[in-house]
């Protein structure tokens, strides 16, 4: 897509944002966007931050390394989501690098993360991504377990634990899955929830979602391998 094709889809996201939170009672700002650019190229991302688009997805850290640290002192307002699986040997480039990890799913990454934060010196804002269908292939802490780790986390991260995140099986019907990870939330008194991605985010607004994901509506399909890391002249 080109950055003109960028601008267009981003301006129809927000619009259909806008409506669902009219639709949902909700007030304009209450949704936040993240725009998923994984498999993308830089220049992509470029397009989308110059048509106001501050705030990324991406899944895997050493692609997120190579495509945005370039351009964090042009764009200040620049906010990196860490959104896939994490390895616990990648937490200290996570912890460095991303303004949020909303892949927390396992006793050993919180003990991973907490190690590698205070190397840093920086502690990401973190989401607890839960498995909310129970599926053996999917990241997720069990929904069984989900709130005693919520809990464990909450001690050990305070205030950097801002919410929970998840993605129905995609066969289900989305809605009872986001119900449940709105109510997950509020019972923890987490502000954040994160679901919703290209083809439910509307209906993932209605339910009570503050932060949607959402790649290929924006950018168009990805490709098949991580973006190609060409840094443009800044
Ligand atoms: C890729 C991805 C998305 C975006 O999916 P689209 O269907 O392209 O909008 C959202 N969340 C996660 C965790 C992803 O891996």
């Amino acid at each position: 897509m080109t950055g003109r094709d960028i601008s267009e889809t981003l301006h129809a996201i927000r619009e259909r944002m806008r409506a669902a939170c009219a639709r949902a009672a909700r007030p304009e700002g209450a949704v936040r966007l993240v725009a998923v650019s994984k498999f993308h190229p830089q220049d992509a991302v470029m397009a989308a931050l110059e048509a106001g688009q501050f705030t990324f997805g991406e899944n895997r850290v050493q692609e997120a390394k190579a495509k945005f640290p370039p351009l964090r002192s042009r764009f200040p307002e620049l906010q990196l989501h860490i959104i896939g699986t994490l390895q616990t040997n990648k937490a200290r480039d996570a912890c460095r690098m991303a303004d949020v990890i909303e892949t927390l799913d396992r006793p050993a990454l919180a003990d991973a993360i907490a190690r590698a934060a205070d190397q840093a010196g920086r502690l990401p804002q973190l989401l607890v991504q839960v498995n909310v269908g129970d599926e053996p292939q999917k990241s997720g802490i069990s929904r069984d377990a989900a709130d005693a780790f919520i809990e464990s986390c909450r001690q050990r991260f305070g205030t950097q634990l801002v919410g929970v995140m998840g993605i129905p099986p995609e066969k289900d019907d989305p809605t009872p899955h986001f119900t449940y990870l709105a109510s997950l939330a509020a019972r923890h008194d987490l502000p954040d929830v994160s679901m919703g991605m290209s083809n439910d985010f509307e209906t993932a607004i209605h339910c009570g979602a503050t932060l949607i994901r959402v790649g290929t509506a924006i950018f168009g399909q990805r490709a098949s391998q991580p973006a190609r890391h060409l840094t443009p002249d800044l």
